[in-house]
């Protein structure tokens, strides 16, 4: 069976850094939906074009965008005992759609991991990151703002959503780097 771990959080959580070393780690696939779109905007193609606006405004992007991209890693990537899923799901609907295409291959979810901090942090790290990373969606406030309102309406909601599929697990993300990632690996090994 291959593994399906999903990393949650709200922006600026550290899911990026984290990521790294869980791939590492159990030879997953890292999937980051934000970076994907990121690519298709510095490739300048139609739909980095329509991501980027959304991107920009603190907005998600299309269900079907976001669905389509991950479908086609998972058809494609080869080699890994699993995936790492960073970014999405982001909505109910996202959620539903992936609980479908694990189930058309008999597959199913193995577990959330959710980093959380709270939202005086979120902005702390994201001004800090933008100052390292120079994104678009990291300098305006505005965009900061409704990246956060965003994440309260329509990617919590997968909390309850997970928790009453008995997958989801909660870490504390305002440790160091080191102390989150123990925390992590702990719990992926129980998987
Ligand atoms: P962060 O980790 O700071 O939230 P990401 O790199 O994950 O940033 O995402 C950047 C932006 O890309 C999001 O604010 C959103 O507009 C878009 N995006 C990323 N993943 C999704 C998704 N699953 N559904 C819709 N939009 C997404």
């Amino acid at each position: 069976m291959m593994k399906y771990f999903i990393l949650f959080g709200p922006p600026g959580a550290g899911k990026g850094t984290q990521a790294t070393a869980m791939v590492e780690a159990y030879n997953l696939r890292h999937i980051s939906t934000g970076a994907l779109l990121r690519q298709e905007i510095s490739a300048g193609s139609e739909l980095g074009l329509k991501a980027k606006a959304l991107i920009d405004a603190g907005a998600l992007v299309p269900d079907e965008i976001v669905e389509g991209m991950i479908e086609s890693e998972f058809r494609t990537v080869k080699g890994v005992d699993g995936f790492l899923l960073d970014g999405f799901p982001r909505t109910i609907e996202q959620a539903k759609a992936l609980d479908r295409m694990l189930a058309a291959n008999g597959e199913e979810v193995t577990s959330v991991v959710s980093i959380m901090i709270p939202d005086s942090m979120i902005r702390e790290r994201i001004h800090h990151r933008a100052t390292i990373e120079g994104r678009a969606d990291d300098a305006k406030d505005e965009t900061i703002s409704n990246r956060i309102a965003t994440y309260h309406n329509q990617t919590e909601p997968l909390v309850e959503y997970y928790s009453k599929a008995g997958k989801y697990n909660e870490i504390d993300g305002t440790g160091t780097i080191d102390d989150v990632r123990k925390a992590i690996f702990d719990l992926m090994d129980r998987f």
